[in-house]
């Protein structure tokens, strides 16, 4: 009998950067309530799923060697969770081309996880509603539904219950990766440490922000954006102190560590503005590499169109 090798099915997942990040008490179960407002930006990774005997990862592109390629990774895990929820055999090989850095507050592993939700829901052809897929996606981690979603959300509780937020344009991005990554819990570790020695400020509510989103106006969003993992992610890192005025002496309206960093994301006043502070920021010394990107972008979506039906 003649059996039919489903054909690879590629998706392509966007890093977000968070322009307010409120961080609540650490919670008893250990995680902190968070009060975010997500956007997804057009520097991703693409996922790959395709026959094979068995389970196995590759990892290509920026950063490789550092993601692992066993059952650590998200997409390891993506994979089980939908193969035992559709009772089929995990006989795919998953492929990640890595454009988003690794560890750098970008929310890559949960983009390639929310990738792999999707190109396994139609390689297996399972055909899972959004709903499903979301319910998947917040076990797999509390960035998982967004990278899903994309566009631009207010995220609660850990950052999972998602609400879309209405945003008017295009806001154009300038990222400073930096050499090597950030651990996520050592960050939040560091900032209930330097809670407890009375610094520093807390984040007031999104209120205003999202209403400079409506404004489409990157000038009125400037000024409004706020991490409270960023005093973390400097102490950890002083040299983030530079990079963050480097990229405001190039021309960027405002500069901030997305997520729990280390990478720097500069708001510019347009398209042009950022190639401009791109370029003059890599000169500076002052970051591995400079990308542009710019943001809402749609969440995980499938690239080939042929193997959606
Ligand atoms: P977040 O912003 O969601 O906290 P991050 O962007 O800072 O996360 P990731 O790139 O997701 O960090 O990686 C954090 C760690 O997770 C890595 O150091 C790596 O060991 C592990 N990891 C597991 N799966 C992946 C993956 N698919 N891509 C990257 N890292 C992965």
């Amino acid at each position: 009998m003649l059996s039919v090798v489903p054909r690879p099915v590629v998706v392509r997942a966007p890093s977000k950067v968070n322009l307010h990040l409120a961080v609540g008490d650490l919670r008893d179960d250990g995680y902190h309530d968070l009060t975010t407002v997500f956007q997804a930006l057009s520097l991703a990774d693409t996922v790959t799923v395709s026959a094979a005997d068995g389970l196995s990862v590759s990892v290509v592109g920026d950063d490789a060697a550092a993601v692992p390629t066993d059952r650590t990774n998200l997409v390891w895990k993506a994979a089980e969770l939908l193969s035992a929820e559709a009772g089929v055999e995990t006989d795919v090989e998953i492929l990640i081309d890595k454009g988003i850095p690794v560890a750098g507050g970008m929310a890559g592993g949960s983009a390639d996880a929310a990738a792999t939700l999707v190109a396994l829901n139609a390689y297996w052809k399972l055909d899972l509603s959004r709903r499903e897929l979301d319910g998947f996606a917040a076990k797999l981690g509390s960035d998982v539904p967004f990278s899903l979603h994309g566009g631009t959300a207010l995220g609660t509780g850990r950052g999972e219950q998602l609400v879309p937020v209405l945003t008017r344009n295009t806001f154009h991005w300038v990222l400073a990766l930096a050499k090597g990554g950030l651990s996520t819990p050592v960050v939040f570790r560091e900032l209930d440490k330097l809670r407890a020695e009375g610094t520093p400020n807390r984040l007031g509510d999104a209120d205003d922000l999202i209403h400079a989103l409506t404004t489409g106006d990157p000038r009125q969003l400037a000024p409004l954006l706020g991490n409270d993992l960023q005093a973390a992610a400097l102490s950890l890192n002083p040299a983030l102190r530079r990079t963050l005025r480097a990229g405001v002496d190039a021309g960027a309206l405002a500069g901030i560590v997305s997520g729990s960093g280390p990478t720097c994301a500069f708001l510019c006043s347009d398209a042009q503005s950022a190639v401009d502070v791109s370029a003059e920021l890599a000169g500076a010394g002052v970051c591995r590499t400079v990308r542009v990107a710019s943001g809402p972008v749609p969440g995980a979506r499938i690239l080939d169109k042929a193997a959606k039906g």
